[in-house]
């Protein structure tokens, strides 16, 4: 069966889940009335559907190479690109004064789901270039702004980040590309970076690369890093690509999947460079496109779950096995199990992003703290459960098509293949999950007790009319009140052990919340049985995943490295 785009999906979730209407209800983002915002979630799900849906096992089939130091791009990608492109879909939230839409994020992060869904390896270079816009709309100055903005909004241009050295990787501040000054206003930036994802293509004009390195004497750690653009061709005058930068890419990776996206090893040997942002102020830059790219990412992992959700539920329906009184084995309660977990989960995962999206928006809206800080604290949830959903649900996906899920030709491994690495990639899921456990609880737990406050009171609202649905969410959201507490009393070490299973039972529980609010706006159709079947069967996984905070360190550290050898 065919990718389709789950527009109405979409338009459940941002009416009735994550309260969108208070972002559209902004100033600043009067435009997006629920008619436009119908409008482009309609536009891009046709995109997706016939434009980048038939891509996605060309990219598999017929890889990206490099030729002779040009990287050739899978068949069709140059005219998918230049498809998004002339959409306006690059530049979705970019400042419309460059030529971008100026929506709300939350558009943008439900139309890059479903262009994920789509075509994961050309949508990674488009979400790439978002993050760059975003960064130099932030930190570069007015002269390249005026240079780049306009050509990567447009999508002639695309762009990259390389942070990644085979030394440096979640550990970023040990890296050791250098850029010195020339003295003119630019910087001879040399060293090699690894993984750059789209370090280079046959149908971008230009390739741009935001890339961190390190100015003469500067401190160690991340403090001496700074941020410069480097661009495949220097712009002429007239801003139009001219001569060849001292750059090139060096080979490309062997991949297990998404083959389509060419992930460089690139070498720049005094390359002409421009800093962005202040000296030393490089991984602030960075944070800025990293951060919009967390999100993204998490809306990679929905937005392939989404795909494999669907393929296996078509393959569910057709495939008949067993007793003559089932028609397929979508009959069988195994696989209606798993079809009925990986659908409540994308529900899950997807409420997540959107509602970080939200936040974020309506931090920019109105300028309050508070919802920078419930931005900040859903983010790393948003990335690591959005992606451990999306790997999930894609080897669920396999186990429904039972032994042609192994086999190449249905396309169900690809989806596993393709997602696995967004769980791996933009700070991994458990440098996510520290994050959570480490910065975000640094407000004393400020941001996390409101959102379990805002899911406590939802459920009280709801106990006159679900009362035992209503009830298991606000238990649950009691028991993960009382454990942050603890968490919060115990030192890193403590902290960091429990990281993950503390993070994901943090998402159990927002699944339980969304999933509510699902049922009580529609309590007697399919929302509301798989709210009932979320509820009890999934959201119980909190129990397991409490206690297993509360052990915190106690002898995990007290295996050797020996131990496990032995
Ligand atoms: C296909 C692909 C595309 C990529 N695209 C890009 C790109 O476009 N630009 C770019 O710059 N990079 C890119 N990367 C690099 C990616 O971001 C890194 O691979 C990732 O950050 C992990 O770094 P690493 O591979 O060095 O793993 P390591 O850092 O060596 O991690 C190995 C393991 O150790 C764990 N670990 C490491 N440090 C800690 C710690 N302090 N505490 C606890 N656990 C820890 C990790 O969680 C992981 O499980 C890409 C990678 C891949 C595979």
């Amino acid at each position: 069966m065919p990718y389709r785009a789950p527009v109405r999906e979409f338009s459940f979730l941002l009416d009735k889940v994550v309260g969108f209407s208070r972002v559209q209800s902004a100033d600043c983002f009067a435009d997006a009335t629920p008619d436009m915002v119908g409008a482009v979630l309609t536009e891009a799900a046709k995109l997706c559907d016939e434009v980048m849906a038939p891509l996605q096992r060309v990219g598999d089939l017929t890889p990206a190479v490099l030729e002779n130091g040009v990287v050739r791009t899978s068949p069709g990608f140059a005219d998918g690109y230049k498809a998004i492109a002339d959409g306006g879909w690059v530049a979705i939230t970019a400042d419309p004064d460059h030529g971008g839409m100026g929506l709300p994020l939350a558009v943008a992060t439900a139309v890059n789901d479903m262009m994920a869904g789509a075509c994961l390896a050309l949508q990674l270079n488009m979400l790439l270039t978002q993050g760059q816009i975003e960064a130099l709309e932030h930190h570069a100055d007015d002269a390249l702004k005026a240079l780049y903005l306009p050509k990567l909004i447009s999508g002639e241009w695309t762009g990259t980040m390389n942070l990644t050295e085979p030394q440096a990787g979640s550990d970023v501040g040990a890296l050791s590309s250098k850029a010195e000054d020339n003295g003119d206003g630019t910087y001879a930036v040399s060293g090699q970076k690894i993984y750059i994802s789209w370090g280079d293509s046959d149908f971008a004009a230009n390739v741009c690369h935001l890339v961190l390195a390190r100015l003469p004497g500067a401190p160690a750690g991340t403090k001496g890093i700074s941020l410069f653009m480097v661009p495949k061709f220097i712009p002429d005058a007239d801003g139009a690509p001219g001569v060849a930068n001292s750059l090139r890419v060096v080979s490309l990776e062997h991949k297990m999947g998404l083959h389509g996206s060419p992930t460089c090893v690139m070498s720049f040997e005094r390359a002409t460079g421009w800093m962005v942002g202040a000296p030393g102020g490089g991984m602030k830059a960075m944070f800025t496109m990293m951060n919009n790219a967390r999100l993204g990412v998490g809306g990679q992992g929905v937005g392939s779950a989404e795909a494999a959700y669907q393929q296996a539920l078509a393959y569910a329906n057709e495939r008949r096995q067993g007793p003559a009184d089932y028609d397929a084995i979508i009959g069988h309660a195994d696989v209606r199990r798993m079809l009925a977990t990986m659908k409540a989960e994308v529900f899950t995962a997807r409420a997540i992003e959107l509602d970080c999206a939200v936040s974020i928006d309506m931090a920019r809206a109105t300028g309050d703290a508070a919802w920078t800080a419930r931005a900040a604290f859903l983010t790393p949830i948003a990335k690591a459960f959005g992606t451990d959903i999306g790997c999930e649900v894609a080897q669920m996906g396999v186990q429904v098509h039972g032994g042609m899920g192994y086999i190449e030709e249905t396309g169900a491994a690809q989806f596993y293949r393709d997602v696995r690495v967004t769980a791996i990639y933009e700070g991994t899921n458990g440098i996510q999950a520290m994050d959570m456990v480490g910065r975000k609880l640094m407000d004393g737990g400020d941001a996390a007790f409101a959102l379990l406050d805002e899911i406590e009171a939802a459920a009280e609202a709801a106990k006159s009319a679900l009362p035992d649905l209503a009830g298991a969410v606000w238990e649950a959201a009691e028991s993960l009140r009382e454990t942050t507490e603890w968490l919060i009393a115990q030192d890193m070490t403590a902290r960091f052990a429990t990281a993950v299973p503390y993070l994901r039972s943090f998402a159990r529980v927002l699944g339980g919340h969304y999933h509510l609010r699902a049922a009580m706006a529609e309590p007697d159709g399919a929302r509301g049985k798989l709210a009932r079947f979320y509820i009890a069967r999934l959201l119980p996984e909190h129990v397991a995943l409490l206690a297993h905070v509360r052990a915190g360190d106690g002898g995990l550290m007290d295996i050797t490295p020996d131990d496990l050898a032995a």
